[in-house]
């Protein structure tokens, strides 16, 4: 019988961005209807998770309770909660791995002799990913008809959010990846790195939400590659494609193992790193007014979307944690509120990734140049131009350091619409040498080899 419990936690955290609490609701709602066609009802009930399923497995006379687990410390501990309560009540409680193509148990499984612990290092893990993946389990599913009485589901209203225009759903989702594979994805290799095309495959809500498996990714990927009359280009795109969903099940199977607390980061000698919590720019930077264009214009996307171009992430980050010096986890929580995916797992490595204080910890931190990445990223502006309205008319050559023109110009920057374009906030060079400045002096303390 399945069932959904709306926990008030859970819930809380849905409602943090109202584009993620209208996909999950039109997410739900789908789901309601494919289990309509399987003569069957999804039985939503609304209350704190342990007591909740153990009164319904109680009402319903089940056996045995089985749950997707999650990869976030704060619903990992509701759900050890769950376990007890329901085996407390002589109940059989089952967790299963469903986000990922691989468990964290078959990757971990390949070092029995280091006691099955996970990878901290995406290098290894990918090798060990690339063996371990199996076709998925194909079979049929048989539901008894429910006539158990059943709470609200959830709705966009409840959140204060609009119903989305195209539902979520695993059609949708099976055909966007269908569409993508059929072409875009033969040239994945580029367009990761070009923002403008937006042609990375945007499944990341649906993966997050369900509405399409990360082995279902996997195995139409590795389906795609048996086309013998693929060229050697498309074939290592297909294959930088599959490795992006091995980056995903890193990154989940790192929170598995190795996520005890959600805000600590990953490398124990970097959690006193003096990052700050604020700078004079925080807000030019949540707002994408940092007058560093590639920066703004992902912050930009990011706030109009719910979804940024996975490089600009990167570069934004950098950005916030190298040019301002501010703490990961206040970017992380920036961009919370306005992601539609809603995987913390993947937020807390990427982030901890981009501040080089996760895994595969470098000897420096990769600090980006915003101007020279939207030189080489962006070469004719578009992407800048589609997210910076005020810089459209700039020529090709001054956009990505408008204050420069506006200097040599001897104005204030271009009041093409009626609205300002900033002067940069900090100066990059001097700021990232200062930052380097500290890093170095803090990891040659010999405290630091301490930890
Ligand atoms: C600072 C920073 C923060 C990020 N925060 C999130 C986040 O909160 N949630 C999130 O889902 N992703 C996050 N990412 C990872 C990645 O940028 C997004 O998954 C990707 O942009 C989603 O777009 P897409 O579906 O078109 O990706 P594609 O490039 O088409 O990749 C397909 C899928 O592979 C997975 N994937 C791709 N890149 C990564 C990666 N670096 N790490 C883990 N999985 C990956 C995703 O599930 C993605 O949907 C972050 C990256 C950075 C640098």
């Amino acid at each position: 019988m399945p069932a959904l419990v709306l926990d008030p936690a859970g819930l809380a955290r849905i409602a943090r961005s109202s584009r993620r609490a209208a996909f999950y609701c039109g997410a739900v709602a789908s789901l309601e209807g494919s289990l309509g066609r399987h003569g069957t009802r999804l039985v939503v009930r609304r209350g704190p998770l342990a007591a909740t399923a153990r009164a319904l497995a109680r009402e319903t006379g089940a056996q045995t309770v089985v749950w997707s687990t999650s990869y976030d410390a704060a619903s990992l501990a509701r759900e050890r909660r769950l376990q007890a309560a329901l085996e407390e009540a002589g109940l059989r409680a089952l967790a299963v791995h469903d986000a990922p193509a691989v468990t964290p148990e078959e990757t971990a499984a390949a070092r029995s002799d280091e006691g099955g612990a996970g990878y901290r290092a995406l290098g290894p893990y990918t090798a060990v990913w690339e063996e371990a993946r199996r076709p998925p389990v194909t079979g049929t599913l048989r539901f008894e008809h429910s006539g158990f009485p059943s709470d609200a589901p959830p709705t966009p209203v409840e959140f204060g959010a609009a119903p989305l225009a195209e539902e979520p759903s695993e059609g949708r989702a099976l055909g966007a990846l269908d569409t993508f594979l059929a072409g875009p994805a033969l040239q994945y290799r580029t367009a990761r790195n070009i923002p403008a095309d937006e042609s990375t495959s945007h499944l990341s809500a649906d993966l997050s939400f369900g509405t399409i498996a990360a082995r279902t990714v996997v195995a139409r990927t590795d389906a795609r590659l048996r086309d013998a009359f693929l060229l050697s280009e498309e074939r290592l795109s297909l294959e930088t494609f599959r490795r992006a969903l091995a980056q995903r099940d890193f990154f989940l199977q790192l929170a598995w193992f190795f996520e005890t607390e959600p805000d600590q980061s990953l490398q124990p000698k970097m959690r006193r790193f003096p990052f700050l919590e604020g700078h004079p720019a925080l807000d030019a930077w949540r707002e994408g007014r940092t007058g560093y264009p590639l920066v703004d214009a992902g912050i930009r996307q990011l706030r109009a979307t719910g979804w940024m171009h996975p490089r600009v992430r990167l570069i934004a980050a950098s950005f916030l944690c190298f040019d301002l010096g501010v703490d990961w986890r206040v970017g992380r929580d920036a961009w919370e509120r306005d992601l539609v995916e809603d995987e913390p797992a993947l937020a807390n490595g990427n982030w901890q990734w981009a501040a080089g204080v996760g895994a595969d910890l470098a000897q420096f931190p990769r600090i980006y140049n915003p101007r020279k990445q939207a030189r080489a990223f962006d070469p004719r502006g578009t992407y800048l131009r589609r997210w910076i309205p005020e810089l459209a008319t700039l020529p090709d050559a001054e956009l990505v350091d408008p204050s420069s023109s506006a200097r040599r110009a001897q104005i204030a920057l271009p009041l093409f619409d009626g609205s300002t374009y900033p002067a940069p906030v900090v100066d990059h060079e001097e700021v990232a040498r200062e930052f380097l400045r500290r890093y170095v002096e803090f990891v040659s303390r010999p405290s630091w080899r301490g930890f």
